[in-house]
Formats: structure tokens, C-alpha cells, sequence
């Protein structure tokens, strides 16, 4: 285990380790674990059961990271609340929470900015500061719980960063909200997307074969996905799908796709029929998302006719697809702007 390893980052077996190695009972490990990943609890204090002897083994050795609510914009259309959180080292991250009648669903970030370079997403447009911790993608999900009062049954890694450039810790986040000794939120229930890292594709598929996997697609040919995604010029259309087909084969699960539609840069018909080509025959799923405009981009969204107009072509071609819903539309400053602002304004103070 690595020194650094923060607590809430630990699974039993290593907290167990660490408490046996400091002369401590073994069982201390599970009230620790059970305290932390289900009590939701935010300090060592809490935990009321356990003895200080224990504490103090386990805060010699390692932190206790965390996250902590810096502002909440709540939407009065449908509720959905977007949270900018603190870590320890004065970085932010933004999560959100969606409800939906099949659940509550919290969209979280994986990483402290990011370095993929999406020209239209204004996650990426300070760079990347840092990986997140398995603990501060979990408190993401743990501190929205204990905020409402309601349990989180739906996790989407679809915030800030690109979680396969945190492919140890994100897994690590993974094994321990599904554990059974956690949240318990069943594999199914989670996605995770991803811009397209072809070689973590195959990694996950054989690590985690019951998550969603989305691949943000955003164009049907080579030369329009690598205007819009750097990484294109890294991974082909060809590679990319490879893996996609790769995942559902091995994994039997159906995958998502995420189309951006951009006015003008890739909501053609002619590039809806290619992408009919590009995935047919294969167990997926298109979502169609109206880009939200970014302020320092030029990219405007897709008008309504041409939207539904891909949307037809698809579905005249047997493809699933689905135009997703915008939540919270009052508060819906495309992802990252939350972040951005704060640094800003905290920038000119
Ligand atoms: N890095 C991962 C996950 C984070 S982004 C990925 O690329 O999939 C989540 C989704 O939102 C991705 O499909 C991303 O391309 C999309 N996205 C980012 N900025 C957007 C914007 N301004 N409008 C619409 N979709 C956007």
C-alpha cells in the first residue's frame, strides 16, 4: 500500500492491515470502514465506538480526506442542484445531482481540471491541476447524500476530467461504492464516460465488466472528431470503435455513445447516415446532446429542426437513440463553469 494512501481511500482489508500492523484489533477495521463508506461520517470523532488508540494509529500513518461544500445552486424547474466542493489542497471540483423517478443520480468529477482538450468543453480550458483520490470522488457522492437526506442509486463519472487518465483510483472508487460493506450502489448503476482512451477501454472492459461505458463520440469521421477532440489525433475512428466493439462483446453490455450536436460542425444528415454505418449492427445506444455553449468558444448549438433531423435519420435506421433531457436548465452553465468561475472571482479578491 502506498504511504500516501488517504483512509477513506483504503479498502477493509488495507485498514485492517494498517490497524494489525499497529498492534490493534482486526474488527476495529470493519466499525472504521462501516463509519466511513456507510454512517457517511465526516471525521474520526464521530466515530463513537471506536477507540482513540485506534484513531491515532490510523492518523499517523495516513490523512483523512474529504471534500467540503463551498456553494449550491438548487434549479427551480425540476430540483436538480449542482455542488462546488473544496478538497484539502484548496482545489475545487463540481458534482451534480439529478432526480429522476428511477432514482437519485449524482454526476461526479474525476479529476481537478483536465488535459484532454475538448475544444468545445469548458472543463478542460485551465488544464489539469491534479487526479482526485478514490476518497474525494466517493465524499462526492457520500456529502450529497448526507446534504439531502436521500440516497444516491444512480453514479455517473461524467463531471470534470477524464476518468481513465485516473484509471487506478477511479477502479479503486469503483470496487468500494459497490462493495457490499459501502453505499452498495450495484455495478449497473454506475457509468462512467470516457473521451476515448483506447488501451483503458480494453483494461476497464476486463476490470469492471458491469458498468455503462459511454464513449463521447461527437463526430462520424476521422477528420471532424479530430477538429473538435485532440485525442482523435491519438486514437482513429477505427481503433476507437475496435475497443467499443471489444467491450460490448466481452462484457455483454450495451455501450452508450455521446453525439454533441455543434451548428454547423457536425449535425449534417450526410453525417448522421454515416454514423448509422459507423455502429451498426452493434449493441449500443446514441444519446444526442444540444452542445451548451461555452463563453470563451465560438461553438453554438445545434438548432431544434436539425437536431430532430439527426435524430430521425438514426432512428429510420433501426439506431437507438434518445436526446437527453436538460436538467436544471435555470442553473445550467455548461459543466466546469461552476469551477471556473470560483477560481476566477477567488483570482480577483
Ligand atoms: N472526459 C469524459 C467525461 C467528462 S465530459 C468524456 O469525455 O467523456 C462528459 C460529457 O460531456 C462528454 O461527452 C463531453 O464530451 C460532454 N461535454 C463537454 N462539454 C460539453 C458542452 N459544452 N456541451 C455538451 N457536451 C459537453
Amino acid at each position: 500500500m502506498e504511504k500516501w494512501m488517504d483512509i477513506r481511500s483504503m479498502t477493509k482489508e488495507e485498514l485492517e492491515e494498517t490497524l494489525q500492523g499497529a498492534g490493534e484489533k482486526k474488527f476495529r477495521a470493519a466499525q472504521v470502514y462501516g463509519w466511513l463508506h456507510q454512517k457517511l461520517v465526516r471525521t474520526m470523532e464521530e466515530m463513537t465506538n471506536v477507540p482513540l488508540s485506534c484513531k491515532e494509529a490510523l492518523l499517523k500513518e495516513h490523512p483523512l480526506y474529504g471534500v467540503t461544500e463551498l456553494e449550491r445552486q438548487v434549479s427551480a424547474i425540476d430540483g436538480t442542484m449542482k455542488f462546488l466542493f473544496g478538497l484539502h489542497d484548496g482545489n475545487t471540483v463540481e458534482s451534480v445531482l439529478m432526480r429522476y423517478k428511477h432514482g437519485n443520480s449524482v454526476c461526479i468529477s474525476s479529476q481537478a481540471g483536465c488535459r484532454m482538450g475538448c475544444r468545445f468543453c469548458a472543463s478542460t480550458l485551465l488544464g489539469l491541476e491534479r487526479n482526485l483520490y478514490p476518497s474525494e470522488m466517493l465524499d462526492q457522492i457520500y456529502a450529497i447524500q448526507r446534504a439531502t437526506g436521500e440516497r444516491v442509486s444512480h453514479v455517473v463519472v461524467m463531471g470534470t476530467g477524464e476518468p481513465f487518465d485516473n484509471f487506478e483510483a477511479l477502479c479503486r472508487m469503483i470496487e468500494i461504492v459497490s462493495g457490499k460493506e459501502g453505499l452498495n450502489i450495484g455495478q449497473r448503476n454506475l457509468t462512467v464516460s470516457t473521451c476515448g482512451l483506447v488501451p483503458e477501454i480494453y483494461r476497464f472492459a476486463d476490470r469492471n465488466p458491469q458498468v455503462t461505458l459511454a464513449i463521447s463520440l461527437h463526430a462520424s469521421n476521422d477528420r471532424v472528431r479530430r477538429e473538435l477532440m485532440p485525442v482523435a489525433n491519438k486514437y482513429s475512428l477505427e481503433e476507437l470503435m475496435e475497443a467499443a466493439n471489444y467491450y460490448v462483446s466481452h462484457t455483454g453490455r450495451r455501450i452508450t455513445f455521446e453525439y454533441s450536436l455543434v451548428k454547423g460542425v457536425n449535425d449534417h444528415k450526410e453525417q448522421a447516415r454515416e454514423l448509422a454505418e459507423l455502429v451498426r449492427g452493434m449493441n449500443c445506444h446514441i444519446n444526442l446532446i444540444p452542445v451548451n455553449p461555452v463563453k470563451e468558444r465560438e461553438y453554438e448549438q445545434s438548432e431544434q429542426k436539425h437536431v430532430a433531423a439527426f435524430r430521425r435519420m438514426l432512428e429510420k435506421r433501426h439506431i437507438q437513440v434518445t436526446v437527453r433531457r436538460e436538467m436544471g436548465r435555470d442553473i445550467s452553465a455548461a459543466c466546469g463553469q461552476l469551477r471556473k468561475g470560483y477560481k476566477e472571482r477567488s483570482r480577483n479578491v
